[in-house]
């Protein structure tokens, strides 16, 4: 069970984030959308301190975080409870497949290297990169780059997986597989956090969605609900514009 309250992040005079208020269940899939620049992937970063909140608390099981005060040992904690799915993907371009995925097992969870070897090569082939573990990131398609991605943040094992528009830099051609592989993540039952662009995967994947608008969340509610009798003003118009 994830628990944010009051989650606030200003640049400089700018609140970017107004005071976030969001519980997530265990197991639920929540899709944010909104307009560019209004916070959405401030929020994902705020959630694991990529970016530090001013304010706010932020719960994950039996972790609780308030951000006015938390020590370097509550961030790494934190940490640890989330991971984080990038949309340029930022493997280690030094790194194979294998390695990019063992990495944080082992310096972030301490598992012990040959266990993290294991673990990473039964993730290859659940996301079906199995003879792609000892080629460097510059060898592979953007899709597979991102597959990569996706297959580090799920072996963590962590109880919120935060997506940031994970397919919104590749080649149309590869996007598929990507949404597959998350589909495929969300049948797990993995708690998901996902911004993204794409409507019909959102419709089908979201048990809620959240529209943001200003650093705040305007609206929410199950795909058909929100999708399909929007509320608000600003909703309505984001909506015909992304079609
Ligand atoms: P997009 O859909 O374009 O990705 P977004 O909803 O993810 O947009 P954010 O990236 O969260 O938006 O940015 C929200 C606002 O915060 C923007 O106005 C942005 O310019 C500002 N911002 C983000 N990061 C910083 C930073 N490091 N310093 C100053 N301002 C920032
Ligand atoms: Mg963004």
């Amino acid at each position: 069970m994830i628990s944010i309250q009051g989650l606030t992040k200003r640049f400089g005079e700018t609140a970017v984030l107004d005071g976030i208020d969001l519980e997530i269940a265990d197991g639920e899939r929540v899709v944010v959308i909104g307009p560019s620049g209004t916070g959405k992937s401030t929020l994902l970063r705020c959630i694991n301190f990529l970016d530090r909140p001013q304010s706010g608390t932020i719960r994950i099981d039996d972790l609780t975080v308030d951000a006015a005060r938390a020590s370097k040992t509550d961030i790494l904690s934190l940490r640890r409870c989330t991971a984080f799915v990038f949309q340029n993907y930022a493997l280690f371009a030094n790194k194979t497949a294998k390695e990019n995925i063992m990495e944080a097992l082992v310096t972030v969870q301490r598992v012990p290297k040959e266990e993290a070897e294991e673990r990473a090569l039964g993730i290859l082939k659940e996301t079906g990169l199995a003879d792609k573990a000892d080629s460097y990131p510059a060898a592979l398609s953007g899709g597979q780059q991102q597959r990569v991605g996706i297959g580090r943040a799920m072996a963590l094992g962590a109880a919120l997986m935060l997506f940031d528009e994970p397919t919104s830099a590749l080649d149309p051609e590869w996007i598929g597989e990507v949404l597959d592989l998350m589909r495929r993540v969300a049948e797990q039952r993995q708690t998901m956090l996902i911004v993204t662009h794409e409507m019909q995967f959102a419709r089908e994947i979201a048990d809620r969605i959240l529209f943001m608008d200003g650093g705040r969340i305007v609206e929410q509610g199950p795909p058909a609900e929100l999708l399909d009798n929007p509320q608000d003003e600003r909703l309505k118009r984001f909506l015909r514009r992304v079609g």
